[in-house]
């Protein structure tokens, strides 16, 4: 097992098994009450463009497009997409402000002025800026026209598994709690979770310390996952991906987007939260 003091470079972070003899090594920024209402403030702008990419969404529009508006209106509110030239080993830097996956991609899709949308596709769109020096980053998938009840229900369950993990995100728990309430959830409507991409800490950069898987397996310290005690002032992501078939993926060409080997369906709902000592905040959505 190899150990890798920096998280990898991937929007939904790609898991890096750690040994627990490291455990102490991991820093975890807390954040002062000052830093969170300035990490709300980028996360609000993460919200207000996702809500009108939201009321664009429409059969015959281009993933190109909605990047296109998202660059825009970041830019209006001051902010920076993080995603933007964003480096990855033995690939190109990311060529856009969002990333939009379809159906059977997962994450990391890049936007193109030939990916047209259909009525009934599905379409997630992963958006993350810098405002003032402190990063907001949130994702939702949304439905194309209608689309039948057994894929509504994949969209709920997702939505529903981030709302149920937030709600662990409570002292005394720890991060493998959150993981494994996501992964209870989701396996409660029989559906799986993406095993290799984690929830993240965020801060002053999208990708801190620590991991927040969306599982948590029996032998979790041998496979290298390290649970951390809740704090107040912990700010981090939680974005289940929750995979209607198969939980295997693989990349495309593109060396970016990440789909479904079996071309099942998947959803990715993602909120930056703080730890309180009461409720945890929701810094991508308004009070
Ligand atoms: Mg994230
Ligand atoms: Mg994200």
């Amino acid at each position: 097992m190899t150990y890798v003091s920096k998280t990898s470079l991937r929007f939904a972070n790609r898991f890096v098994p750690r040994q627990q003899s490291e455990a102490e090594k991991v820093v975890i920024h807390l954040k002062t009450p000052d830093e969170i209402a300035m990490m709300k403030q980028a996360g609000m702008i993460v919200y207000n463009t996702h809500m009108i990419l939201r009321d664009m969404i429409r059969p015959g529009i281009s993933t190109a497009e909605l990047d296109r508006v998202a660059e825009e209106v970041l830019s209006d509110h001051g902010a920076v997409p993080v995603f933007k030239n964003y480096p990855k080993k033995d690939s190109p830097n990311f060529p856009a402000s969002i990333t939009v996956s379809i159906n059977e991609e997962l994450v990391h899709g890049i936007p193109s002025p030939n990916r047209i949308l259909k009525e009934g596709d599905i379409i997630s769109i992963d958006c993350g800026c810098t405002y003032n020096g402190y990063v907001g980053d949130s994702a939702y998938t949304w439905a194309v026209g209608t689309v039948s009840p057994a894929v509504k229900r994949l969209l709920d369950v997702t939505q529903g598994a981030l709302m149920e993990a937030i709600k662990t995100a409570v002292l005394p728990n720890e991060t493998k709690d959150v993981a494994a309430a996501t992964a209870r959830y989701v396996n409660r409507y029989g559906y799986d979770v993406a095993r290799e991409y984690t929830g993240h800490g965020v801060g002053k950069t999208m990708h801190e310390d620590p991991q927040v898987p969306n599982w948590w397996p029996s032998n979790a310290k041998k496979k290298g996952f390290l649970s951390h005690p809740l704090q107040p002032g912990m700010t981090f992501a939680i974005e289940p991906m929750v995979i209607a078939g198969r939980p295997d993926l693989t990349e495309l060409g593109d060396k970016w987007t990440v789909v479904t080997k079996d071309k099942s369906l998947c959803a990715h709902y993602e909120h930056t939260i703080a730890v309180t000592e009461g409720a945890p905040i929701i810094l991508t959505l308004p009070d």
